[in-house]
């Protein structure tokens, strides 16, 4: 088997991979990009319902996990939201902001994926598709890759092949299996970005399944004000899904179901609406039947109460109080997620220990380098998990 010689290898042809490539090629550098898919950025087309939300304008190192929170700043900061804002305009993409400083392709995700290996075209890279790397090694300096029945050697190679996040996709752990390979750390990965299921006495809300309210959920110190969706299976939407990679199994997650509501408003609904019952009551802000579900639940606080159709005005104020208390702070202990087969992305993945935040190179094997979600940074629903792929992407495909 000849072995064809080159500056790079990257392995991964999703969004980290193929903005390094681009990166790296234009600058001189003979890039192979290898992935064993049978397209390039598979996750790109499908998200954003097909629109990619391709970044966030409001992006920086706070909407990003990481057990080195700090990691992620060179490389946002030297490749901004603007510059990727910048590179679609200049392909005459149109987008638009949606909500939150999430920008959206106007037509399609494919827009953004063709821009990408335009760019790669412009850097002569070479793309290597349906290609499964089989054999890793490195010697003198130089990593030789084998894939079927080609080989390819390199002075760098780039670890690029994602999270395990949505296998059914062509997403794998391989990653880690390399970064273990040349003694790397991993954190411990996990899904996020990921609907929760609910069991036990919480089962009864898997009957409101459609049912969506804007809320606050939170975990920890940690809240997101956005909607969220009742599923058959348990809790989705996007306030559920950021804190979702927050949680920890056995953790309750609490929900705001009212979160305009200023302390004391049911005292003074009584005052207004005395004749109103706490069904009525909920019904105006939040959807029928999930205004039902609560109510039923709210039952038990009333059981005190008189006997009768319990009218707020025959309800005592500390039970208003703590019927408010526990509207402002429902608890849920979901009994786990969906798993990667639902999870947007992982969390954890190559500890960030072993890189250089500048290059992205690990620092005791030289000319290895790891990016995008393969690393441990994982960002917020919104687009962040984009401006991190193509970051670190260029952080890597100017030094590689
Ligand atoms: C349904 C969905 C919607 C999403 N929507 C958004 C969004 O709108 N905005 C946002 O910012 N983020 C979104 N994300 C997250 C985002 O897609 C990822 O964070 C991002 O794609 C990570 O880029 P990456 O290049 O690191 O990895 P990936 O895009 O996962 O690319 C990895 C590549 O490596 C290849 N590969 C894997 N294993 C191997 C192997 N063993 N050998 C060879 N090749 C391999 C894969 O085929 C893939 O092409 C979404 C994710 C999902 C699942």
């Amino acid at each position: 088997m000849k072995t064809k010689q080159y500056d790079v290898i990257i392995l991964g042809a999703g969004g980290a991979g193929l903005m390094c490539a681009s990166v790296a090629g234009q600058r001189g550098r003979k890039v192979l990009l290898i992935d064993h898919a049978d397209e390039p950025g598979k996750k790109i087309l499908i998200s954003g319902g097909g629109r990619c939300n391709f970044t966030n304008i409001y992006a920086s190192a706070e909407q990003f996990i990481s057990a080195n929170p700090h990691f992620a700043k060179s490389a946002l900061g030297r490749y901004s939201p603007q510059d990727f804002i910048d590179l679609v305009e200049r392909y005459g993409i149109a987008y638009h902001e949606k909500t939150l400083g999430q920008l959206f392709c106007d037509g399609s995700a494919k827009q953004i994926v063709d821009m990408l290996l335009a760019e790669c075209d412009e850097g002569d890279v070479e793309l290597a598709l349906g290609a499964a790397p089989d054999d890793i090694s490195q010697a003198d300096g130089h990593y030789t890759v084998t894939y079927g029945a080609q080989s390819a050697r390199a002075s760098s190679l780039v670890i690029a092949t994602g999270g395990p996040s949505i296998p059914k996709m062509g997403a794998t752990g391989f990653a880690y299996d390399l970064a273990r390979q040349f003694g790397l750390k991993i954190v411990e990965p996990r899904p996020a970005l990921v609907p929760f299921t609910l069991g036990g006495d919480d089962v009864l809300f898997r009957e409101l399944s459609g049912v969506s309210a804007d809320v606050v959920a939170r975990c920890g110190d940690m809240q997101f004000r956005e909607g969220a969706v009742f599923t058959h299976k348990g809790l989705s939407g996007p306030s559920i899904l950021q804190i979702s990679s927050y949680w920890r199994h056995g953790e309750p997650v609490g929900i705001d179901f009212l979160p305009d509501r200023e302390p004391g408003w049911l005292r003074a609904e009584k005052r207004a609406r005395h004749r109103s019952t706490i069904k009525n009551i909920l019904s105006d802000p939040l959807p029928g039947r999930l205004a039902t579900a609560l109510a039923g639940q709210l039952d038990d606080q009333l059981d005190d109460q008189p006997e009768g159709p319990k009218m707020l005005a025959d309800i005592k104020d500390t039970v208003l109080d703590a019927i408010e208390a526990r509207l402002a702070n429902w608890q849920f202990i979901p009994n786990g997620t969906e798993g990667y087969a639902k999870a947007e992305v992982t969390i954890g993945g190559i500890s960030t220990d072993g890189l250089s935040q500048k290059t992205m190179e690990a620092r005791k094997v030289p000319g290895l380098y790891a990016i995008g979600e393969a690393i441990d940074v994982t960002g917020w629903l919104g687009g962040y998990n984009f401006q991190w792929a193509w970051a670190s992407g260029v952080a890597a495909g100017q030094a590689v």
